[in-house]
């Protein structure tokens, strides 16, 4: 490090700080970085560096001497006793060799080091009582988590009831997998809402959720891979790993236990080259020792344990220019800005094309034509400009300008409160129409096959529609009109769109492409309705009185079906032939949240306040399974007067035990 006074250190290191808080807050609480790791990275670097240089400096509350960031205070606080801390990291090969030249040193021989993949995701607690997940809890500042046990009863991989009646914690990763990634932010911007910066701030915003019905929407994960409080016979980390396994917990198969520096660079060479090809997110390699004991005995500095290290992947960079940047109007009016460059190989592909997102996004990063840009993938998938190189930026460069129109139909572009993104909305937008109709013709919705989007874009330019009502009076003549449409493909075209008239309407539903309402929405609601007519009768109330519905997609419903335009629409689809009608199966109701959901429960003793076959039939309404003997599965023994062997069983076994009344209570 250059010369540094010490009055200049501390100058340097309280704005290091201050900046530093501020990042964090973004990336912790917020969810939303407001930079890249690596710059993050580099200012907390410098940070410690300047405080390793004057230890006097260090502030106990100073960034490096702390974990995570502040806590929601709209969640249920949790006491971590035993701390959740972050990881050490180091950048190179060789400071993970000084890393295990001071472990054995401080050890007084080799280690061999459990050898794992680096989830990119947040820290999650599971508690157990009894075999039962009893409480699931954020890292926060590593002391006090947030409570999101709700949340996490949606995460399909966490077991819920433990093959044992074990009273323990492990904790893990919950993350977010690259396709449900993907699928989340491309469903955002559709929606002008802001995009996730990569699958962790994803993960942690879909697990910090006040209603964990958005957290069942998005499709989380779990690696579990810490064991707090494990049973004495096991003494190892893989061992503890490969129980958990057995306990019903996802562990990620990847883990090795390696005795010396060149497997574990092997490990390392391996996984830098397989990165891109795994399903979910890693941003480097983790490596602890692997003997339990021995990790008690080093014990933890202030923000992290000393006998684990991470080494973190480089990110992958590659710079190109910027030759233009497009606009694309999406089926909902939505205008994306799109970096259109050089082509350049970057993490396993060719990447030519990246989206901007929005305009303040497209502002912020300040990008313009002509650019050298530097780009990375979020998430080890979607490719995005990191910054400019001002550097390279030619003489002449102009900043970019936002269009004010629409690319396609020219009208003016607006901004809807509460949104990012620039609409066109001009419902005649000849690029909305055209993204609706294939919207309309795809898979998901009325599955028209074989109108796919170059068919659309003809029957648009040609005149021959422009609504989705206009492709049910094509002709043969019309289709005629099309490029190397012959009789075969005349005739399969006009059968596949004469044969969409039969759909159950909920695909009719998805097909109008209303905003918020896809194919599950539709489904729901026709379920419920059974009518396209009843459908549109329906009040914002009647509709998000669905279970899993709620009032953005019932607003959006009724707002679309009170515009004369919508009700014309669909008059002339009746007129056509359309079925109205929804025609599947129904499904079920779900049932509602209780406390014996899902949970195996047995009767005993006299019952005062109902029969046994009245207790029993409500208790099976609220999804509890009743069986007639006490095991380990048994969740709950509801016991009335005169409880004998079972009630026994019970006390032996640890099963909770409730009285009739209190079973009542818990049922109200
Ligand atoms: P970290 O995420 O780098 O590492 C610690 C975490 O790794 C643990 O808490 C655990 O959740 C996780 N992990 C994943 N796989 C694991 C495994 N197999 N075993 C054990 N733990 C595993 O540390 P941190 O303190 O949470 O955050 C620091 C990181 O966050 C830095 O990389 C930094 O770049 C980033 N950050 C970025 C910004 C920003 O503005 N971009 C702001 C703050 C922090």
């Amino acid at each position: 490090m250059a010369e540094i006074t010490l009055d200049e250190a501390k100058k340097e290191a309280a704005s290091l700080r201050t900046q530093l808080n501020e990042w964090a807050d973004a990336y912790y609480s917020k969810d939303a970085p407001e930079v890249e790791d690596n710059v993050y990275d580099q200012s907390y670097n410098r940070l410690l560096e300047l405080e390793k240089l004057y230890p006097q400096i260090v502030m106990p509350d100073s960034i490096t001497q702390r974990v995570g960031g502040e806590i929601d205070s709209d969640f249920t606080k949790v006491n971590h006793p035993i701390p959740m801390l972050s990881m050490g990291d180091v950048f190179s090969k060789d400071e993970l060799k000084e890393f295990d030249q001071r472990m054995q040193k401080l050890v007084g021989h080799p280690v061999a080091y459990n050898v794992e993949l680096k989830i990119d995701g947040l820290s999650l607690s599971l508690e157990y009582e009894k075999g039962k997940l009893v409480r699931a809890s954020t890292r926060g500042n590593g002391y006090v988590g947030e409570d999101v046990t709700q949340n996490a009863r949606y995460i399909a991989d966490i077991p819920q009831t433990l093959p044992e009646p074990l009273t323990t914690e492990v904790r893990g990763e919950c993350y977010m997998g690259k396709e449900a990634f993907a699928k989340l932010n491309a469903e955002r911007e559709e929606q002008g809402l802001s995009v996730f910066a990569n699958p962790r701030n994803a993960a942690a915003g879909s697990l910090r959720q006040l209603d964990p019905k958005v957290t069942k929407k998005r499709q989380l994960s779990t690696f579990i891979y810490t064991w707090v409080n494990p049973p004495q016979e096991i003494t190892s980390q893989h061992q503890a790993i490969n129980r958990m396994h057995e306990l019903g917990f996802h562990t990620n198969e990847t883990g090795r236990k390696l005795a010396s520096l060149a497997e574990v660079f092997d490990f390392i060479d391996e996984y830098t080259a397989k990165r891109n090809s795994l399903t979910y997110g890693i941003d480097g390699i983790v490596l602890k020792i692997d003997d339990l004991n021995i990790e008690q005995q080093l014990g933890n500095t202030v923000k992290v344990p000393r006998w684990e290290i991470a080494y973190k992947f480089p990110p992958e960079e590659q710079e190109t220019t910027v030759r233009d940047i497009v606009w694309t109007v999406g089926r909902t009016g939505v205008v994306t800005p799109t970096a259109v460059m050089d082509p350049v190989q970057l993490a396993g592909t060719t990447v030519a094309r990246a989206s901007l997102h929005n305009p303040d996004y497209l502002n912020e990063k300040g990008v313009r034509i002509g650019d050298t840009v530097k780009l990375h993938k979020a998430g080890d998938i979607i490719p995005e400009i990191s910054e400019v190189v001002l550097a390279k930026r030619p003489a002449d460069s102009k900043p970019y300008l936002i269009p004010a129109t629409c690319p396609s139909c020219g009208q003016k572009l607006v901004h809807l409160e509460d949104e990012v993104a620039l609409r066109c909305i001009n419902p005649s937008c000849p690029a909305q129409v055209e993204e609706g109709i294939i919207h309309f013709a795809s898979r998901p919705a009325m599955n028209i096959a074989g109108l796919g989007p170059k068919i659309v874009k003809q029957l648009i330019a040609k005149d021959l529609v422009c609504n989705v009502a206009d492709l049910y009076h094509l002709t043969a003549d019309d289709l005629a009109q099309l490029d190397h449409f012959k009789e075969k493909s005349i005739n399969n075209l006009l059968t596949a769109i004469d044969n969409s008239k039969a759909n159950s309407v909920e695909l009719l539903i998805t097909g109008l492409g209303i905003d918020h309402v896809g194919a599950k929405a539709a489904r729901l609601i026709a379920q419920k309705f059974k009518n396209l007519a009843k459908i549109m009768a329906q009040s914002v109330q009647d509709i998000a009185s669905i279970d899993t519905i709620g009032m953005t997609i019932a607003e959006s419903m009724t707002t679309y079906f009170a515009q004369p335009e919508a009700q014309k629409l669909i008059e002339e689809l009746k007129e056509s032939g359309l079925n109205m009608d929804y025609l599947g199966e129904d499904e079920p109701e779900e049932i509602p949240d209780n406390p014996f959901k899902d949970q195996t429960v047995v009767l005993t003793g006299k019952l005062e306040h109902y029969t046994r076959s009245e207790f029993t039939k409500k208790l099976q309404a609220l999804g509890a399974k009743v069986t007639g003997s006490v095991s380990h599965k048994t969740n709950y023994v509801i016991y009335g007067k005169d409880a004998g062997s079972k009630f026994n069983k019970a006390q032996q076994l640890g099963v909770p035990l409730l009285t009739e009344e209190e079973a009542i209570a818990q049922i109200e």
